[in-house]
């Protein structure tokens, strides 16, 4: 759904409701269904072996970045996740810097 036509379905759906709790539950699932089709639009992937996987995390629920801004300050840190396992985690309010994010060496075959 384009995000004029999300946008006007949460505004009919809204005129309707007069509870104030239920207005709130209506915009967090609308907040959360955009985030979901952000997620699902622009970061599942199918690797080789034709599964689709979460681009960002490969699953593991939580984005290990570690990368340069363009000043040169170095970013290092553990984040949950906007997927559907990484908002599981962030739910369970697990601590993202104590979640381990495999690395290549994990998946190294000893010779
Ligand atoms: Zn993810």
């Amino acid at each position: 759904m384009e995000r004029r036509k999300l946008a006007e379905s949460f505004f009919s759906q809204l005129d309707e409701i007069e509870d104030d709790d239920d207005k709130l539950k209506l915009a967090e699932k609308t907040f959360n269904d955009v985030i979901d089709r952000f997620w699902m639009t622009n970061y599942i992937v199918r690797t080789d072996d034709g599964i689709t996987h979460c681009g960002l995390c490969g699953n593991n629920g939580v984005i290990h970045s570690k990368c340069f801004t363009p000043r040169g300050n170095k970013i290092d840190q553990k984040f949950f996740c906007i997927c559907p396992n990484g908002q599981a985690l962030k739910k369970l309010r697990r601590d993202p810097t104590q979640c381990y994010c495999p690395t290549e060496k994990d998946f190294k075959k000893e010779s």
